[in-house]
């Protein structure tokens, strides 16, 4: 009779429990031990680990289901970037890309970007390079962790079918819960009639034929990056129809840069501070912030009612205002020859239009749980928008003691709904968490000298009159924001 299965598939909803007992005879052939099993081998578990070995003795087994570490980057489209500076990306020991602004190109006068091959190179030198060699990691892909029973965790390979048992000496480490939800992975939630063409981004670039026109279907950063990809490319904008039932406010790429051009970073945090000391709701908290060109929008006629922290630059966004045909025409149900079927009435359409699905969630919705428990970690944010930041934090502070109690107040999880509504209670347990971490010496100079952190070295840069100004500001307003944010979440006050 098997104990109940605590799977990690099981903790983000996606799977049944597997029934171990009728593989378990024939099968199970190997046994092994170690002190964590890291399911989850993409950017959280591979910065998790990173910075857990820097600080702590012990053995890790990491596990995933796709060939090598990497996670969703594996599978990306092919004209995908980083949102974000590479500068502030992957694990916190070693450095993604040369920290070089570029100055030509699309992202000329921002740090450059990493495509997602160069992400994938990346974390496989730091398997191999890094993690192998230091003879306490073990990896293994192509690798579906199952769940535990009294016999211990289990996983099988998806190529042999061969189950192995892992004694686990301390936790067992979820790295999947907040798994991105990608196009080329991901089943549409409306239906399709046979002869109408339904592709991810990923086969845009597979296309032999020339298409009567496209129509984009989703609203986040996935959609955008797809509609300013055809245009860069020469379609005409009167080709594009786009799908986009919710805005989102995004992040002004001009405000996230780091290093020589901290003086922004420090802008973007001291705006977001103050406006979380003076906003009466997320509304205002969101106008205040595009007040300060930090929140930005694709047309400023519509209310955003989406945020997922995704980032844009001026340019992109002028880009896409370039396309008129928007339908806000709530859900698509179903995609016919002529016809596109929504919730709210039914839209002509053409054959020979190439429909591009980008309706996976990416930043998928999940319910917060404490990120220490006796046996388990469940990598979450921790830092607003920065999963490495957030998983190496995690890391760090797993390293250090044995205290869930302690590790859970100096690490509160946050939650993208992707509910722009919902941004006061994303703001204040990342505010509460970095205010308990700054009160720590040991971890606040680990936080000021992490390559993770964007705002990294910005002492060093007093010259730059945003930052003592914006230091200033942060000092000023943030025991007024953190007052003003358990007002309106209704959280309790923050210990620090
Ligand atoms: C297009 C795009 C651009 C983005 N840009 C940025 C950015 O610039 N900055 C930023 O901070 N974030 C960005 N993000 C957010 C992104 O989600 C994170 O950066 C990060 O890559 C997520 O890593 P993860 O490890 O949490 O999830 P994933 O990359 O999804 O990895 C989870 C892994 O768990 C494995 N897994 C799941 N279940 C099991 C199981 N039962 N057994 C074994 N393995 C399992 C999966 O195979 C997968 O490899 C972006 C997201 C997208 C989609």
């Amino acid at each position: 009779m098997l104990a109940t299965v605590d799977s990690v598939a099981m903790a983000s909803g996606a799977e049944a429990p597997y029934d171990l007992a009728p593989r378990r005879k024939a099968e199970l052939v190997r046994e092994i031990e170690t002190d964590y099993l890291v399911v989850g081998a993409g950017t959280s578990g591979m910065a998790f680990v990173d910075s857990l070995i820097a600080g702590a003795d012990g053995e890790v087994v990491m596990a995933d289901r796709r060939h090598g570490p990497g996670g969703h980057w594996l599978d990306a489209y092919p004209f995908v970037r980083l949102h974000q500076p590479s500068a502030n990306y992957g694990v916190n020991s070693r450095s993604l890309g040369n920290d070089r602004i570029d100055e030509t190109g699309p992202n000329a006068g921002f740090y450059e970007r990493a495509t997602a091959a160069e992400i994938c190179d990346y974390f496989a030198r730091v398997l191999e390079q890094d993690f192998i060699p230091s003879g306490r990691v073990r990896f293994f892909g192509m690798t579906d962790y199952r769940g535990v029973d009294q016999d211990g965790h289990h996983f099988t390979s998806l190529l042999t079918g061969e189950d192995t048992i892992i004694k686990v000496r301390r936790k067992l480490v979820d790295a999947t819960y907040v798994e991105s939800s990608i196009p080329s992975r991901h089943e549409p939630k409306f239906t399709v009639d046979p002869d109408v063409r339904v592709i991810p981004p990923n086969d845009l670039v597979d296309l032999h034929e020339p298409a009567a026109g496209f129509t984009v279907l989703g609203a986040g950063k996935t959609a955008m990056d797809t509609c300013n990809w055809l245009l860069d490319a020469g379609v005409d904008p009167d080709m594009i129809q786009w799908f986009r039932p919710r805005d989102p406010w995004l992040m002004n790429r001009t405000s996230t840069q780091p290093l020589e051009l901290v003086g922004a970073y420090m802008h973007l945090q001291s705006c977001w501070v103050e406006a979380a000391a003076e906003a009466e709701d997320a509304t205002e908290f969101a106008h205040r912030l595009e007040g300060h060109d930090v929140f930005v929008r694709i047309d400023p006629h519509i209310e955003p009612r989406a945020f997922r922290g995704a980032t844009i630059s001026t340019r992109e966004l002028e880009s896409l205002r370039t396309i008129e045909r928007i339908v806000r025409q709530g859900k698509v149900l179903h995609i016919g020859t002529h016809r596109i079927v929504t919730d709210q009435g039914d839209i002509a359409t053409n054959p020979n239009q190439v429909y591009v699905d980008c309706t996976a969630a990416g930043v998928r919705p999940t319910i917060a749980r404490p990120i220490f428990e006796t046996d388990r970690i469940t990598l979450q944010y921790v830092t607003i928008g920065i999963v490495p930041w957030g998983a190496a934090t995690v890391g760090v502070v797993e390293a250090r003691s044995d205290d869930d109690a302690e590790k859970n107040r100096l690490c509160p999880p946050l939650v993208f709904t992707g509910d722009a509504a919902d941004i006061p209670r994303l703001v204040h347990p990342g505010l509460t968490g970095l205010l308990a971490r700054s009160a720590d010496p040991d971890l606040s100079a680990w936080t000021e000298t992490s390559r993770l952190n964007p705002a990294s070295g910005a002492a060093d840069h007093f010259d730059d009159p945003r930052v003592p100004a914006a230091l200033a500001s942060l000092a000023a307003n943030i025991g007024t924001a953190m007052t003003n944010l358990e007002r309106l979440t209704g959280a309790p006050a923050a210990t620090v």
